[in-house]
């Protein structure tokens, strides 16, 4: 059972459906993505009632292309308790853009989630965790465009995304004329001089649950939370295969399934969570 002195730690969803994921954007035009079968509103619910079994509040980070489609899935989380966040308009790598692309992605994400749940957004996290050393300029934009805090640091080196100097736990980033953005990195646990991804999404599939328990164990005594994140794609071994070797000439996308759920309800016995808006403080 969770101890009720360890910190609460932040539970986080992507809500992107599983054609849209950037291992397969090689196979997968944005501008044809009304022409995939659509789960995501199906296996959203299915996180929803693993959250609800647990009587667990989370933050929902919701692809506006998505809420564009689904504005009844949007309203259901928000009518649960969750947050909501932003994971985007249009789920283009932040790197990959210039930041008047990336300004008018994240601000029309931004506008149609608040006109839907009636509330300020507060929080972003980037496609692919690709906020690195190649796109740090995107913090000073998600500033201008009224987010309070960032979760897409991840301080581990990895082909696509990292930032393997970024200080692990949430701290405030200060930017130029006194503004602050509060970051959550995606969370790591050090051994022997090394960061070790443990996260969610990929780590949370391909290992062992007693991995993902060590290390947060071991976070959680450090006095420090944790942030856990999956998509709703990872509750559905039904889903349709595609055929692509994804970025890194490889893919985990299929891996690992049929676990996902069994993976998620030890974790909410093992671990206290809650909104991420909440265990910064912001709430
Ligand atoms: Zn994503």
């Amino acid at each position: 059972m969770a101890v009720a002195t360890s910190p609460v730690n932040g539970f986080s969803v992507d809500v992107e459906d599983w054609y849209q994921v950037a291992d397969f954007d090689a196979v997968v035009a944005f501008s044809d993505w009304d022409r995939y079968e659509s789960r995501v509103a199906r296996n959203t619910d299915r996180i929803l009632a693993l959250l609800d079994e647990a009587g667990v509040t989370g933050t929902f980070f919701i692809l506006t292309w998505n809420a564009e489609r689904h504005p009844d899935v949007v309203r259901r989380i928000a009518a649960a308790g969750h947050e909501i966040a932003s994971h985007g308009y249009a789920h283009r790598l932040i790197y990959e853009q210039t930041p008047e692309t990336f300004r008018a992605d994240i601000s029309r994400a931004k506008a149609t989630l608040e006109d839907i749940v009636g509330t300020p957004v507060l929080g972003y996290r980037a496609p692919s965790l690709s906020l690195t050393g190649r796109s740090l300029w995107a913090l000073d934009v998600l500033l201008e465009c009224g987010f309070r805090y960032d979760s897409s640091v991840f301080p581990i080196r990895d082909a696509l995304y990292g930032l393997p100097t970024a200080e692990r736990f949430p701290h405030v980033i200060h930017r130029e004329n006194g503004r602050e953005l509060v970051e959550f990195p995606i969370t790591t646990t050090r051994l022997l001089g090394r960061n070790l991804p443990l996260g969610g999404g990929g780590w949370l599939r391909v290992f062992p649950y007693a991995y993902m328990r060590w290390g947060m164990r071991r976070v959680n005594r450090e006095g420090q939370p944790a942030v856990v994140f999956i998509h709703p794609w990872e509750v559905d071994p039904e889903q349709p295969r595609m055929r692509t070797a994804g970025r890194r000439g490889f893919s985990t996308h299929y891996v690992g399934l049929g676990g996902t759920q069994t993976k998620i309800r030890r974790l909410f016995r093992d671990f206290r969570f809650g909104p991420m808006r909440d265990v910064l403080g912001l709430g």
